[in-house]
């Protein structure tokens, strides 16, 4: 089952990897993770070797582009109840609580 699987990514500990693998396979992704670590008896050979997120080849793109990291919200919006101007990050209305629309 591991034949043909690309590797994704390397991280040095395998919560980092897990929660990648938990994003990746929310979107319907087929992931393994391979460690060396000799089952937690060896944690240290994670930072040695790293621990690996393998996919399908096909999946290789479309898991690369599920990982990146959203681009900072950096515009301003402004309130369709008040007119109050909204700050960028905020989804609500500081005046009238009102949701960014
Ligand atoms: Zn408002």
């Amino acid at each position: 089952m591991w034949a043909g699987l690309e590797i994704l990514s390397t991280y040095t500990s395998e919560t980092d990897a897990r929660i990648d693998m938990a994003r990746l396979e929310s979107a319907g992704l087929i992931v393994r993770l391979a460690t060396d670590n000799c089952g937690g008896m060896r944690p240290h050979f994670d930072l040695d070797r790293g621990v690996r997120l393998l996919v399908a080849p096909q999946d290789l793109e479309a898991a690369r582009e599920l990982l990146k990291p959203a681009p900072p919200d950096s515009s301003h919006w402004t309130c369709a109840a008040c007119g109050t101007q909204g700050e960028p990050g905020f989804d609500a209305c500081w005046q009238c609580g009102r949701p960014r629309g």
